[in-house]
């Protein structure tokens, strides 16, 4: 059986995770969180007192980042080592630096190299992998390729939901100079060609959801 691959890129703030999350679960397939690879990555330096700047350092850091990730949407984790991190690199220090971390090339090479692992290794009839360069680095020829997008507004205001001990004027700051960075080293802005865009700024949750399955199902009979 040939096995579906999506790949779902996005700004901060689009619902990416979680939609591709819940959409990997109605399909039965799996899910890669690609993000949590450079959080991990992050977090991994921060306890080591790597400085996140120091490009040669993080390479360095490289070395024995033993990085694990559950793909079932239904057990959904991340280790480093023997330590659970699933919610520390959610933290808003983490969220500080990983751009750091994301713009030097060596870093993504390796990381590219392990998603690509990851997607080959799924035994589901499909996976699907969300980032920002899924699209058109780690799986450009993935059989659904989408861009999640929402208005600024609209990510901003899902962004503070969802951190409540913050307030929203410091989350939309936070939010936009990481994706000011971001953009710099790839752009998931645009779609490239042959990439679906999805808007989800007038879409709820379950209509976004209902989106992806359907452009998902329609590959799959094609
Ligand atoms: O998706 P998430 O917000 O968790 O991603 C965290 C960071 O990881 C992004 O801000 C970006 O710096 C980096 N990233 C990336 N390429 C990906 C996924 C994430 O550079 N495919």
């Amino acid at each position: 059986m040939t096995r579906t691959l999506v790949a779902i890129d996005g700004p901060a703030g689009s619902g990416k995770s979680s939609v591709s999350r819940a959409s990997a679960r109605a399909l039965g397939f799996d899910y890669q969180d690609s993000g949590a690879a450079y959080r991990a990555l992050s977090w991994n330096a921060l306890e080591r007192g790597v400085d996140t700047q120091d490009a040669e350092a993080v390479i360095a850091s490289l070395g024995d980042f033993d990085y694990s990730i559950g793909t079932d949407p239904d057990d959904y984790y991340v280790r480093v080592g023997p330590t659970d991190v699933t919610e520390a690199i959610r933290d808003p220090r983490i969220s500080a630096v990983v751009s750091h971390i994301a713009r030097v090339p060596a870093v993504r090479s390796y990381l590219v190299d392990l998603f690509r692992r990851v997607i080959e290794s799924s035994e589901r009839p499909g996976i699907i992998t969300e980032g920002r360069d899924i699209t058109t680095v780690v799986s450009p020829d993935a059989d659904v390729r989408i861009l999640l997008t929402a208005s600024e507004e609209a990510r901003m205001a899902r962004r503070s939901a969802e951190i409540p001990g913050q307030s929203a004027g410091k989350v939309a700051e936070q939010l936009s100079s990481r994706d000011a960075q971001d953009s710099r080293v790839v752009d998931f802005m645009n779609a490239a060609d042959g990439v679906t865009t999805v808007d989800s700024t007038h879409l709820d949750f379950n209509q976004t959801v209902s989106a992806v399955v359907a452009l998902v199902n329609q590959a799959r009979v094609e």
